[in-house]
Parts: C-alpha cells; sequence; structure tokens
C-alpha cells in the first residue's frame, strides 16, 4: 500500500479521525541514516505523529517540528512535517540497538529515555511559530504526543503509533489520531467516548501489519458513531528541502576570507545534511567562482 493519509470525522463532526500510512517513508529514513531497529522505530513514530499534527493546519504551507530528547542512549530525534504531506527527520544516535522488550516489542522508551522533553513547534507560515514543550511520559512517543496535545493545545485526543521492521526492512508503519474537536471539548459524553475508544485504538499496530486499510480501520474504531470518511486520499513522503544550490547559497554567506581558507586548508568544502543524510560538496573551483560572486556584488 503507498503511504497516505486520510481524514474522517464520526459524531455529526464532534470527533476527528486522520490516519496515515508512513511504510514507505520510514524506510527510506531507515537506510537514508543507516538506523538500527529500535532507532527505525523512534524516529518512524515521530515521523507519523508529525505528519498526523500536521493534518489539522490550515495554511497550505503550515509546518510542524518535533523535537525529543531524552535521557535514553539515541540523543535526541528531530523531525519536520507538513501539510503538504512531506516529512523530514533524524535521530542522533542511529546506531543506538537495544535488545527487544520481554513482550517483544523494540524498546522505543528505553532508547529514547522517560525523562526528558518533548518540544513542538508550529508554524502556520506567517512567521510566527508557536511553541510548548511537555514532559516525557514513556520516551514511547505516543504517549508523548497524546500528552503533550492533552496539555499544550487542550484538546482530548488519542493518538497510536507504531513501526514493524526487521531484517527485511521496513514492514509496515503508520498512525492514527482521535480529537474531540474545539467546539464539541466541553462535551462530557464525547470526551469519554473517545477515552472509550482507545482501549480499541491500541489494536492498531497488529491491523497495520496485518495489511488493513486506513477506511477499514476507522470503521473498526467509529462505525457506529456516524463514521464519515473524506473522499480525498493524500500522498505523504519524505522529502528534504536540501539542494546543491542551497549547500553553495549557505558557504556563500560565510564571506570571502572563510571561503579563501577553505581553499587553501581543505581544497574546497562538503557538509552533510543532519536531515536527510545527503553529503553536498564544493571543489576549490566552486569556491573560487563563489569568492568571484561576491566580489562582484560588492
Ligand atoms: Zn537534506
Amino acid at each position: 500500500m503507498a503511504d497516505q493519509l486520510i481524514r474522517a470525522t464520526a459524531a455529526g463532526g464532534g470527533i476527528r479521525a486522520v490516519g496515515a500510512i508512513t511504510t514507505r517513508l520510514t524506510e527510506e529514513a531507515r537506510k537514508r541514516h543507516k538506523l538500527s531497529y529500535v532507532a527505525t522505530a523512534a524516529l518512524g513514530r515521530t515521523m507519523s505523529a508529525g505528519l498526523l499534527l500536521a493534518s489539522n493546519m490550515k495554511r497550505a504551507e503550515s509546518r510542524v517540528n518535533i523535537r525529543v530528547k531524552g535521557n535514553g542512549p539515541l540523543g535526541g530525534i528531530l523531525v519536520d512535517a507538513g501539510l503538504d504531506g512531506t516529512v523530514r527527520g533524524y535521530v542522533d544516535n542511529p546506531e543506538i540497538e537495544l535488545p527487544p522488550k520481554p513482550n517483544g516489542k523494540l524498546d522505543v522508551g528505553g532508547a529514547v529515555g522517560s525523562e526528558g522533553y518533548l518540544y513542538a513547534i508550529r508554524d502556520v507560515g506567517y512567521g510566527y511559530p508557536y511553541s510548548s514543550t511537555v514532559e516525557l511520559v514513556s520516551g514511547e512517543i505516543g504517549d508523548d504526543v497524546t500528552h503533550y496535545l492533552a496539555t499544550s493545545e487542550q484538546t482530548p485526543s488519542a493518538l497510536v503509533v507504531g513501526v514493524f521492521v526487521g531484517a527485511a526492512g521496513v514492514s509496515a508503519a503508520g498512525g492514527i489520531l482521535l480529537q474531540v474537536m474545539p467546539k464539541a471539548a466541553t462535551d462530557e459524553t464525547l470526551v469519554q467516548t473517545l477515552e472509550s475508544r482507545v482501549a480499541a485504538l491500541s489494536g492498531f499496530t497488529p491491523l497495520l501489519q496485518a495489511g488493513k486499510t486506513l477506511p477499514e480501520m476507522f470503521e473498526l474504531l467509529l462505525e457506529d458513531m456516524g463514521l464519515e470518511i473524506l473522499p480525498e486520499v493524500q500522498m505523504v513522503r519524505f522529502h528534504c528541502g536540501c539542494s546543491p544550490d542551497r549547500f553553495l547559497g549557505a558557504l556563500k554567506l560565510l564571506g570571502e576570507a572563510e571561503l579563501q581558507d577553505m581553499i587553501e586548508k581543505d581544497d574546497g568544502a562538503e557538509a552533510t545534511c543532519h536531515f536527510c543524510n545527503e553529503v553536498y560538496q564544493a571543489s576549490s573551483d566552486d569556491l573560487s567562482q563563489l569568492i568571484g560572486a561576491l566580489k562582484a556584488q560588492s
């Protein structure tokens, strides 16, 4: 199944549901960053959460950044996701591996650490990003993002994210977010109903692994509540906006003296994009051209 995001409503618009399949983009992140199993699960879960959070924003250029900084060996996680369906991200220590938990699941909480913070920044495209911080609950990502939604955005929410990864790569990844809409947030019955679905939602990852589609999963969760699945199927993908031109642009900002220094000491310049692990190189000739361009400007 192609990576995709589908939206739905229930309870006469009082509940909003979003689901995302992120199998391929999680596999792309795994390959790009040479992620261990547990790092694949941690980053994959956070990327799914980012796409789900971004999905309820309004302006086309809206983006969400999620930074998770726990006390575990994985170090930090940074994810940048957009309403346009693009997402990118990385972890500090991609090679960290931990033994699975007694229940056979990957120990994401152990890798991330249960003490630390989740920072979320919502940029609606006006240049005034809204940011907030919450303490981590478990480091398992799903719990932590749910806690963020409940405390910072004061939206009763239930979120589940999951990744299945093995020797052959990522076999399934995705997530589902259920939220009581702000206008209905004071409706106690609705909030309780949502909470009653959280248990059912925990069955999401086995369904995902079994290859169930998002509409099938929505039906299992909300069929008795006036489920309406929106017709649009949005494609989601791993995408980073870096490029050779941007690399050269960034070098140019260093100025003439620094560029001359790079020519003499390093015979060029090289940089790796944190987000996508793409390596960019500039030869001494490239750097000389940049110096020429800077001289022509001054
Ligand atoms: Zn990049």
